[in-house]
């Protein structure tokens, strides 16, 4: 990346289910290293954007370019590969396993060839091992999950789980990190943290961040930049202080 390409070049991606128009043209880009917010009212289509970004929908006549790359080329199970990590809204986690290892899992969908080394013990295994191990307990250091690390995950409030689930994500080394609602379900002091971890996340590895947010708090305190969608249309873009005083945002947030 030579710091002009875009990490994340959405360009006219059109979404239909049947005579619904969840995304309509839509077109906008992230930059390295920038943590950009997708704002907008329900039924907007930030999670069918999500979908088309993880490759779950087509994205009709429009693209995805990766690092310069269409994703359309690329085939699903390579997405983790590539650099595009994510979260759910509805956690994605091994419940019975513990919160050690479902972050050392994580590490194994970035070492797709690695786990199968482990496996069948092949040349290679032992440092691959020692690799995932050493970064499974970075980020449990750096996720505060020492005192749960081998706790079973079930077990565990759902912040912590959400912690987790985060820690799962970062463990496939992403460039690209797309937050599903991360501050859903959480309390007031986890949401004040949440936007900590968010901007550590990419001040200490690096990483390009997504989110999608209904939080107005959280998203203007850590975003360099947010897009507006409303009926599948992208309606502003642009610095916080910049969408939150667009008057098409107003307008779509009062329902006026
Ligand atoms: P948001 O995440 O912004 O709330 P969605 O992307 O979930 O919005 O939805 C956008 C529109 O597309 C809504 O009208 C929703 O009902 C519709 N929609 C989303 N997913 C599907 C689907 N799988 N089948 C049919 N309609 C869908
Ligand atoms: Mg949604």
């Amino acid at each position: 990346n030579d710091g002009d390409t875009p990490l994340l070049a959405i360009d006219g991606i059109s979404v239909r289910f049947g005579g619904i128009v969840a995304l309509d043209g839509v077109s906008f880009t992230v930059q390295p290293g920038q943590i950009c917010a997708l704002i907008g009212p329900n039924g907007a289509g930030k999670s069918t954007l999500f979908n088309c970004l993880s490759r779950i929908y087509p994205c009709g006549s429009g693209g995805i370019a990766f690092n310069g790359e269409a994703l359309a080329k690329l085939p699903r199970y390579r997405m983790a590969g590539i650099g595009i990590g994510r979260t759910f809204q509805n956690l994605a986690l091994f419940r019975s396993m513990t919160v050690r290892d479902n972050v050392l899992m994580g590490c194994h969908s970035r070492h797709h060839a690695g786990f199968f080394r482990a496996m069948f013990r092949l040349p290679g295994a032992e440092r691959i091992e020692s690799e995932s191990a050493r970064r499974t307990d970075e980020l449990i250091t750096f996720l505060d999950l020492e005192p749960v690390a081998d706790r079973v995950v079930a077990d565990l409030p759902f912040g912590t789980q959400k912690r987790v689930e985060l820690g799962r994500a970062l463990a496939a080394e992403p460039k690209l990190l797309l937050l599903d609602e991360p501050a859903c379900g959480l309390n007031h002091e986890e949401l004040h943290s949440l936007g900590e971890l968010i901007c550590a996340i990419r001040d200490r590895f690096g990483i390009t961040v997504l989110l999608v947010e209904h939080h107005m708090s959280l998203v203007m305190g850590i975003a360099d930049k947010v897009v507006v969608l409303n009926f599948g249309r992208k309606i502003a873009e642009g610095t916080p202080g910049e969408v939150r005083s667009h008057p098409e945002v107003i307008q779509a947030y009062l329902g006026g």
